[in-house]
């Protein structure tokens, strides 16, 4: 099942905004479910992802948000505990 929140947190404190955008890594045919964002997060979203990407991480491709809305959620690939939970804290 799709979690009901945005996969951000800060400072240890869940985001409970509903998810706007299926954050996605597109690397060539394949695309990688990362997590689900509103859309206050959004940018600092793509900001965490691109250190992520920088430090080997996680797969390196295009950021892709897809709007919630205009997906099926039986067309979502991917397993919610495979979500990235993203957290803010600056501690690496
Ligand atoms: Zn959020």
């Amino acid at each position: 099942m799709m979690p009901d929140k945005c996969s951000v947190s800060e400072e240890g404190k869940q985001c409970v905004n509903p998810p706007q955008f299926i954050v996605s890594i597109v690397d060539g045919k394949d695309e990688y479910m990362f997590g689900l964002t509103c859309q206050k997060h959004r940018h600092i979203v793509t900001g965490k992802l691109t250190i992520l990407q920088d430090e080997g991480k996680i797969h390196s491709g295009k950021i892709s948000f897809t709007p919630v809305k205009s997906v099926g959620t039986d067309c979502i690939h991917g397993d919610a505990d495979d979500l990235v939970q993203i957290d803010l804290k600056k501690s690496n």
